[in-house]
């Protein structure tokens, strides 16, 4: 629809003979390139213009709306830590609600947590399910799960209709505030979660660069302080294909139980059983989980200030 198109052309990311560029608005005067072998599938879903394509370093790369959402190189940076740094601060996550993470990395995360007995998935859009099942099964094995339902619907509406108290843990893995997951950083969204978690329940987001867009995680700040009465902790790490390499998360606990985001109380690396299926993990371990709550002066001035 016009809206895609207008993010597309917005995006302005395009296919130059050998070269994909990652050019947006979001990352003004920059952009990543990969270099391209072959496009493997390119679609128009209802939400978003989606691609997939060979890169000749980072394997396959997975590209909604011109902008990099994965490659098979780096994304265990990601999935991980969006994942256990919620989830190692906790002593005994059961209910996990995962809103947009269509590619199913982190259910692949979520589901090594042998405690966890139910994960609910609200992904828009079902083409990314379907191309990251048919381009990308080492991420998509997170729906083997049994204990994983989908939900194909906008995470706004379907966090409205969760009652009160039903999760121990949200996981936000969204896209950009550009397209379909604006409303995902927006006040009402972060409130409608507090609801959904019980008390000393988490919260982990996906929130930008704190090299390109400290005016946003400004905002998300001072929204999370005013709503989780528990803990508010800005955390970040790398991810090379990122704009800026970096890429942060909010990690917010609701009243009740107090939780220590930088002290992961759960561990996940002394359990190796859930390797057979998904590998090992690749990226997070408890020195990392610590370590990503360390921040330079420039971004720990604003966030501290919120
Ligand atoms: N897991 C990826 C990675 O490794 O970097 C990150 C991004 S994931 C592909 C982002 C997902 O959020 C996309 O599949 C997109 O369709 C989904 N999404 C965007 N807006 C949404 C909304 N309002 N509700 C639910 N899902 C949404």
């Amino acid at each position: 629809d016009s809206d895609s198109n207008h993010n597309e052309s917005e995006n302005m990311s395009s296919v130059i003979p050998g070269w994909f560029s990652e050019i947006s608005p979001m990352w003004p005067g920059e952009a990543h390139s990969l270099k391209v072998e072959k496009i493997l599938f390119q679609g128009k879903s209802e939400y978003q213009n989606v691609m997939v394509f060979q890169s000749s370093t980072y394997g396959k790369v997975l590209v909604l709306d011109g902008v990099i959402q994965l490659t098979e190189r780096d994304e265990c940076a990601y999935q991980e830590m969006i994942t256990h740094l919620p989830l190692c601060s906790i002593p005994n996550p059961k209910k996990v609600l995962v809103i947009g993470g269509g590619d199913g990395g982190v259910l692949r995360e979520v589901s090594r947590h042998s405690s966890v007995e139910q994960i609910d998935i609200c992904e828009i859009d079902k083409m990314v399910v379907d191309v990251s099942k048919q381009f990308f099964p080492h991420v998509a094995v997170g729906y083997e799960d049994p204990r994983v339902k989908l939900h194909v619907g906008d995470g706004v509406a379907f966090l409205k209709a969760v009652p009160q108290g039903t999760y121990d843990a949200v996981i936000v893995d969204s896209s950009d505030p550009i397209g379909p997951a604006q409303e995902l950083f927006e006040k009402p969204f972060f409130e409608s979660v507090a609801k959904a978690l019980g008390p000393g329940g988490v919260v982990c987001t996906q929130a930008e660069s704190i090299w390109l867009h400290m005016h946003i995680i400004e905002d998300i700040v001072a929204n999370c302080r005013q709503i989780f009465k528990g803990s508010v902790n800005y955390a970040w790490t790398t991810v090379p294909t990122y704009p800026s390499g970096v890429i942060g998360f909010m990690l917010c606990s609701t009243e009740g139980p107090p939780v220590d985001f930088k002290h992961p109380i759960n561990p996940i690396d002394a359990d190796e059983s859930h390797c057979k299926l998904k590998g090992p993990l690749k990226f997070y371990n408890s020195e990392m989980h610590a370590a990503a709550f360390c921040l330079p002066s420039f971004a720990k001035k604003v966030i501290d200030s919120k």
